[in-house]
């Protein structure tokens, strides 16, 4: 089976096991993620927000635009890595997914992971961190690269986080452009 196979039979999984049927019913659809399975870097926000649950796209919105920009500021495009979500279903009027939501999608999101097998995987703000380096604080882990269970992980401020603080804009840049040297430092 391909990678993009295996992919797709997770989406159904989902599907098929009802998870967070309030959230599906109140969704439009379904937000898998999207990029090259054989990506080396994976994305991982929080959860879909109004434009990504009315394309079922991940990060299209105001945030997307942004990461499309610091993408590029890197040479990369979105085809070139894997953006998804811990949460897959937009959660009602764009609030913060419940840790029970989060707790049901982990395994999903694991396997997703397992999959692709990227050599970086990059959170997309404290809730997609706390999945796995709970013990981290944002303020002090973004930019960084963390070496856990065999795989590499660096959290980063979330970019909606960043659309009205040029701050934050700034050290999000800055901290994307850390990415390739990373990267470079992985076997
Ligand atoms: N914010 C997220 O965390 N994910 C998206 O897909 C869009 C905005």
């Amino acid at each position: 089976m391909t990678k993009s196979e295996q992919l797709e039979l997770i989406a159904k999984r989902i599907v098929k096991d009802k998870v967070t049927p309030e959230l599906a019913a109140s969704a439009t659809q379904l937000v898998m993620g999207e990029g090259s399975p054989d990506a080396e870097v994976v994305f991982v926000g929080e959860a879909p927000g109004a434009k990504e649950d009315e394309l079922g796209r991940p990060f299209v919105g105001a945030a997307g635009k942004f990461l499309d920009e610091m993408l590029a500021s890197i040479d990369l495009k979105r085809e070139d890595v894997y953006i998804t979500n811990i949460v897959k279903y937009r959660p009602p009027g764009n609030r913060d997914p419940l840790p029970e939501e989060i707790a049901a999608f982990k395994p999903f999101l694991l396997e997703q992971i397992d999959v692709i097998s990227p050599k970086l995987t990059v959170f997309l703000g404290r809730h997609s961190m706390n999945v796995f380096l709970p013990q981290l604080r944002i303020s002090q882990a973004h930019g960084r690269a963390f070496r856990k269970d065999g795989r590499v992980y660096m959290p980063l401020y979330h970019p909606a986080a960043a659309l009205y603080n040029g701050g934050l804009r700034e050290q999000l840049l800055d901290d994307f452009a850390g990415i390739p040297k990373v990267l470079a430092k992985i076997t």
